[in-house]
């Protein structure tokens, strides 16, 4: 523990990436608001939003500089002209870690690449948060974070997943939870466990285990269920699920001479792998 440091701010001129709430504001870390009481500029991805955060903390802070997604790299030169300046920068974002799942990641490499340092101040971040109540035991996680919005493109993805090992953490949107619960039952199979995580630390909170095949029901038995954010958490595929090596190798032999569904068959009589996550790998394989 560094109990000892006194000023929130670093010797050097520097860009904090600072960890804001999810929903509920005690979960701001003192640091993050000292950090953000003693910077220079707070980089937010939304000025009204983060306005109403240090509002809420009676912080004033002296300048306020939009990075969003469309002016990242604009913003990184104005950020690194302020650095050079020798002035204190905090980037946040509307909830959570920047940078996961949000925008700061390119702003982040452009001050690094430019010699300045970064420096994290965490809290709250929505995938932690999830898996820290899923309970994996073994193994360890992939965060996906956002899947395609369209649903053709959203299978695909999922079905490149079907023989990851480890448990996969997705956010989704309210408005695509359910469709997109229901083709991931369709995908990995109904028996797959997936955990639930709704409104994370706010009055709603909802956290939910179960297998697949139950997560539309547990939607329907009430219509609030699908308001609100979502972390969705799938386990990692049993052994028996999974695709090896030598079996990859041979759809890939026979992908070379046959039709997609000819060799997918084909693969799946010789290699004994099934024959659903061999599509997805072939599938994957044309793209
Ligand atoms: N940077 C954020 C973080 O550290 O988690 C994530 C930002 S991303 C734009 C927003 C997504 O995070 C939401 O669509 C949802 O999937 C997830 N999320 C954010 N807040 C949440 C909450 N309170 N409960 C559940 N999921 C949440």
């Amino acid at each position: 523990m560094n109990e000892h440091i006194a000023s929130p701010l670093l010797s050097v001129p520097s860009l904090y990436v600072v960890a804001t709430p999810l929903g509920n504001l005690r979960d701001l870390s003192p640091r993050a608001r000292d950090t953000l009481a003693a910077v220079d500029v707070v980089a937010a991805e939304d000025t009204r939003h983060s306005q109403k955060l240090l509002d809420a903390f009676g912080i004033r802070a002296r300048r306020l500089l939009a990075v969003h997604r469309h002016n990242e790299q604009q913003a990184a030169g104005q950020v690194i002209e302020w650095l050079a300046q020798g002035r204190h920068v905090a980037l946040i974002t509307d909830a959570g870690t920047p940078a996961i799942s949000d925008p700061g990641a390119r702003l982040v490499a452009r001050v690094r690449e430019a010699g300045y340092t970064v420096s994290p101040v965490p809290g709250a971040c929505a995938a932690a948060a999830a898996l820290s109540v899923a309970g994996i035991v073994e193994g360890g996680f992939r965060f996906i974070g956002f899947l395609p919005a369209k649903a053709a493109s959203r299978r695909t993805a999922l079905m490149a997943l079907t023989s990851e090992r480890d448990a996969m953490v997705f956010y989704e949107a309210p408005h695509r939870v359910m469709m997109c619960v229901a083709d991931m039952a369709e995908v990995f199979g109904s028996g797959r466990e997936i955990l639930i995580a709704r409104e994370l630390t706010k009055l709603h909170e909802e956290i939910a285990m179960m297998p697949l095949m139950d997560a539309g029901a547990w939607f329907d038995a009430d219509a609030n269920r699908a308001r609100g954010e979502f972390v969705l958490i799938v386990r990692g595929a049993e052994a028996s699920e999974r695709i090896d090596a030598a079996a990859l190798r041979v759809l890939g032999l026979l992908l070379d001479e046959l039709p997609l569904r000819t060799a997918v068959r084909l693969a799946a009589e010789i290699t004994g792998a099934p024959r659903k996550g061999l599509y997805a790998h072939a599938l994957e394989r044309g793209r």
